[in-house]
């Protein structure tokens, strides 16, 4: 696929966020096609239970500050003790936060993805999600998952769902049950070493309307070394923005309109290093080098995950 599909081709839109606070005005975009918009670069939160909790805690309000209001979490992260952190953090600032979280795939019955959520909420200190996803495809029938998914967004628990880890395949069959416009994204591995999404599940998010989150946008903590081949185009084209090598793979990455990451950071210096990635725009000849120095490989037989 070509880089140039990514350079400038859909301006990225700046707008408040509709919380009513007083944040900066961030880069943001469509969620799905349902109208709203949320951060191209949000906050993952991971592993956040064994970071220092004072340090995580600054982190991750240092960036809500600076706009990178999507954040990400799920049940399985330690064990619900992410959520519990989260609801600590969050209690009284709910409301400038795009929370997001995931069901665990054995828990995704009609009754259990319900129970699920509720559990999720209690933890999070919320009587609602803004985004509620199942994390990987699972053994429960995909059409009663999205019908739980339905009854909470009706009754005002998830105001968003959509899936994570879902191939070209099953985002189409998620689709097909949900119905048009339902699904508003798909939570994918997607970083310059693993650009397996390009093949075909981001040509599908872009064709059916629906927003790819790139998860472990670094590598999950295996970004290119300074010696690498990638890491020494990286740290070039960064010298000519001023910028930093992992700054340019995020803006790589949010290249395309449909795109939108969330990297995960417990310290401060990271968080603001990562959200400053959202004012950078590659030339084509830096997405050219990007490409040749991270080829995209061919298509492998099944969607790549952490
Ligand atoms: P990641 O965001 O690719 O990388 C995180 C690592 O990079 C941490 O070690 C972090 O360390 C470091 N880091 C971040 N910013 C940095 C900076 N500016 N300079 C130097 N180091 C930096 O990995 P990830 O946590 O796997 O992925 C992000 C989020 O995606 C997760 O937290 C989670 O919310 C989501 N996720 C979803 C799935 C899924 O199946 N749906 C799977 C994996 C992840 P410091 O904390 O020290 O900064």
């Amino acid at each position: 696929m070509s880089g140039i599909f990514r350079v400038a081709k859909y301006p990225a839109r700046r707008s408040e966020t509709d919380s009513g606070c007083n944040l900066p005005s961030v880069k943001q975009r469509e969620l799905g096609r349902s109208g709203e918009t949320i951060a191209v670069i949000g906050q993952g939160t991971w592993e956040l239970e064994v970071a220092d909790e004072k340090e995580a805690t600054r982190a991750l309000l240092a960036g809500l500050e600076l706009g990178m209001t999507h954040v990400d979490t799920a049940e399985m992260y330690g064990d619900g003790r992410v959520e519990e952190r989260l609801g600590r953090v969050l209690a009284g600032r709910r409301k400038e936060v795009f929370l997001a979280s995931k069901v665990l795939p054995h828990n995704a019955s009609r009754a259990g993805t319900r129970r699920a959520c509720q559990q999720s909420l209690k933890r999070l200190r919320t009587d609602h999600l803004d985004l509620y996803l199942l994390h990987w495809p699972g053994r429960h029938p995909l059409g009663e998952t999205l019908e739980a998914f339905a009854e909470l967004q009706r009754e005002g628990a998830i105001r968003h769902y959509g899936v994570s880890n879902f191939d070209e395949q099953e985002l189409a069959e998620a689709v097909r049950l949900a119905g048009p416009g339902r699904i508003a994204c798909n939570q994918v591995l997607y970083h310059l070493g693993e650009r397996a999404v390009e093949h075909a599940v981001l040509p599908t998010c872009e064709r059916l309307g629906i927003t790819l989150v790139a998860y472990s946008p670094f590598g999950s903590g295996r970004f290119p070394s300074p010696g690498s081949k990638g890491g020494r185009a990286l740290a070039e084209i960064a010298t000519r923005h001023g910028a930093t090598p992992r700054q340019i793979a995020l803006a790589y990455l949010v290249g395309n309109e449909r795109v939108v990451t969330i990297p995960k950071s417990s310290r401060e210096e990271h968080v603001r290093e990562n959200a400053a990635a959202q004012d950078l725009e590659l030339s084509a000849d830096d997405v050219a080098r990007i490409e040749q120095a991270f080829p995209l490989g061919s298509k492998p037989r099944s969607l790549p995950t952490l």
